[in-house]
């Protein structure tokens, strides 16, 4: 391949726009970035198959029962899994947590997690690089839908249901004669308190009705709420728990000294 000036730079502008296009993520997840901040969206599904905008293809956003490597208070968070024991009548986490035998403190980080998991739809990402030890990380935040409700980008709200969005929204939908027994009729504004890993919850109000010729959610491609955390055969639930860390199952029920400290977060950003 011979190329002559123009040819060659926009080869080198197409390799740039791809590494670019390459680094942004598979899944854009809703954050905001600091106490204050806000984003107004529209959810891309409802919350139960009974509310009045359900339809099969956008499914319901759930919650997911799952446990973490509970021998890891750092680290444990990255190896989560769904609780098996009502698919699967057995689940290594739940035997875990309720091996009386050992002490509260080195067991109690194979706990039960819930966390919400829907789609919804906002203004195109904001990007910030923050430093991460020396080096540089792209982060994308969620922003406003435009005010004519059109376009926009589906982000996934994953979030604990102890930190208040799950809770606000449940009662908005319960709330009938406000709902219309849905959440797809309304934008809301969902606002952060707080900025530590720890101390960070939520607020959710509604905000004005979705406008007539908004874009369908049809036109929208969602994200499988059910993929965001995997189904592990309970036989391969200890090693998959335990992959990468360094407490080794069988040490960690006789002595696990690390364990006293868990924080018990259930932030999984
Ligand atoms: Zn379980």
């Amino acid at each position: 391949m011979a190329l002559g000036l123009k040819e060659y730079r926009a080869r080198q502008a197409e390799a740039e726009a791809r590494r670019e296009e390459a680094s942004k993520p598979r899944v854009q997840r809703f954050a905001l970035e600091k106490d204050g901040d806000s984003a107004v969206v529209r959810f891309g599904q409802e919350m139960d198959a009974d509310a009045a905008g359900y339809t099969e293809d956008a499914g319901i956003g759930v919650v997911h029962i799952f446990h973490v490597n509970g021998d890891d208070p750092k680290n444990g968070f990255k190896n989560a899994a769904k609780c098996s024991k009502e698919a699967q009548g057995d689940c290594y986490g739940c035997d875990r947590v309720s091996d009386y035998a050992i002490e509260w403190n080195d067991r109690k980080g194979w706990k039960q997690k819930e966390k919400f998991v829907i789609n919804l739809i906002g203004g195109e990402p904001r990007e910030v690089v923050e430093k991460v030890n020396g080096q540089e990380k792209k982060r994308y935040y969620t922003t406003d839908l435009a005010d004519d409700h059109k376009g926009g980008t589906v982000y996934l709200l994953e979030q604990s249901t102890y930190n208040g969005i799950y809770d606000a929204l449940a009662a908005f939908f319960l709330n009938t004669k406000a709902s219309k027994e849905t959440i797809l009729g309304k934008t809301f504004q969902i606002s952060r308190k707080g900025s530590g890993f720890n101390d960070t919850s939520y607020n959710i109000i509604p905000v004005e009705d979705l406008a007539k010729d908004a874009t369908p959610l049809s036109e929208f491609e969602l994200v499988d709420v059910q993929e965001v955390l995997p189904e592990v055969p309970y036989a391969q639930q200890d090693a998959f728990y335990h992959k990468g860390s360094a407490s080794a199952p069988a040490a960690a029920s006789e002595a696990p000294a690390s364990a006293g400290s868990s924080t018990g977060t259930e932030d999984t950003w």
